[in-house]
């Protein structure tokens, strides 16, 4: 029996691409062959990454002059790439200056990493009331090579409302937990990057999206497998990309491309959500620590009112193991946070926030 699965990441993917896979894991499209058996540089491999892209494109309009990148190395590794490949200079070292808003765990490490090579400042931090709202993002300074925000804060549960006005300077983000959840402009970006394993498919493929005037301004002695302007000239094909990832990628897409695409993925989200936070506004047991303007649509902390620490660590316990043994699995909060944590990721269908809903409903009755 499957249950409904709500992991921060890997995370639930939709039920009929597995079944796709499932089907075509001997033989895919009449190759004789399964996807993770195929050369990458095989004509029926090039016709699944040219269709992941392609979709990838339509679904969230993204401009001819921006290209598309299949990596490995996880959302961690574009914490290194990013300013190996836009801080570099002349000297052949990534010393330019570039910005970073902290909203929370990731952020702080992207720029944690990359102030081993850049001049890194931080102009705004939401750090004082435990990364619980997103601060104003003040403007960048004149000489930055970018700006840097985490678009979806998957551990605390935020999300920007909106974008931070970043004049000339490009924006940079981190769209791992919230690619495809809502439509965005990504005209109004340099880069943004995700790991697939939230929103797109398996662990082991990060999808880059970066405009080209930004790509080739790499310090000299930067890595050939960290060069945008390597992968891109390759068509993501430099080395043997995670080619089964690509594929199932490309299921995902397609499914999203098949119940109307980003608009209708958000709204659905919308909905979902909704349905979690007016649970919480009136429960009596938990409550959501976020500040309303700024709220995940994607990942949802609660947190019990109780406030004696061993009264609240047992209520967490209980929940978590009550709400696993009713076939809701993978709610304990972030050992950062805290309480209970629901990812309710695309993938996520609204029968099973309704589940955890009415399962909540239950526990707090009992
Ligand atoms: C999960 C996550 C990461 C880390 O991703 P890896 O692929 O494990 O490196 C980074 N940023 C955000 C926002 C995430 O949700």
């Amino acid at each position: 029996m499957r249950v409904y699965n709500f992991s921060s990441g890997p995370s639930v993917l939709p039920l009929p691409v597995l079944e796709k896979a499932a089907a075509e894991m001997c033989d895919a499209d009449n190759s004789g062959q399964s996807v993770m058996e195929m050369s990458h540089r095989s004509r029926e491999f090039k016709a699944i990454i040219d269709r992941t892209e392609a979709l990838l494109r339509e679904l969230m309009a993204i401009p001819s002059n921006y290209k598309v990148l299949f990596l490995q190395g996880g959302a961690s590794l574009q914490f290194s790439m990013i300013p190996l490949n836009l801080a570099g200079s002349e000297s052949g070292l990534p010393e330019k200056k570039a910005s970073y808003v902290d909203t929370g765990v990731w952020a702080k490490k992207a720029a944690e990493e990359a102030a081993k090579f850049a001049d890194v400042a931080v102009p705004a931090s939401s750090k004082d009331r435990n990364y619980t709202y997103i601060p104003d993002a003040p403007a960048p300074r004149q000489d930055d090579a970018y700006y840097h925000i985490t678009l979806n804060n998957t551990i605390v549960g935020t999300k920007w409302p909106s974008l931070p006005d970043t004049g000339g300077v490009p924006l940079a983000a981190d769209a791992s937990s919230c690619i495809l959840s809502e439509p965005i402009d990504v005209s109004r970006f340099g880069i943004l990057y995700a790991g697939a394993q939230k929103n797109l498919g398996p662990a082991g493929l990060t999808v880059v999206i970066i405009r080209e005037d930004l790509i080739g301004g790499h310090a000299s002695r930067t890595p050939a497998m960290l060069r945008y302007d390597i992968h891109a000239a390759e068509g993501s094909l430099f080395n043997t990309p995670p080619c089964y990832g690509i594929y199932i990628t490309g299921l995902v897409l397609e499914w999203l491309k098949g119940l109307g695409g980003v608009e209708a993925m958000a709204r659905r989200n919308r909905e979902k959500a909704g349905l979690l936070y007016a649970h919480l506004e009136n429960s009596r047991l938990f409550s959501s620590p976020v500040e309303k303007s700024c709220r995940s649509l994607m990942n949802i902390p609660f947190l019990p009112r109780e406030k004696d620490p061993e009264k609240k660590a047992a209520l967490e316990k209980r929940f978590v193991s009550e709400a696993a043994a009713a076939g809701l699995v993978n709610l304990a909060g972030h050992r950062l946070v805290g309480g209970m944590r629901a990812s309710i990721y695309n993938a996520m269908p609204i029968e099973g926030v309704r589940a955890l809903v009415s399962f909540m409903e239950r526990f707090e009755a009992r």
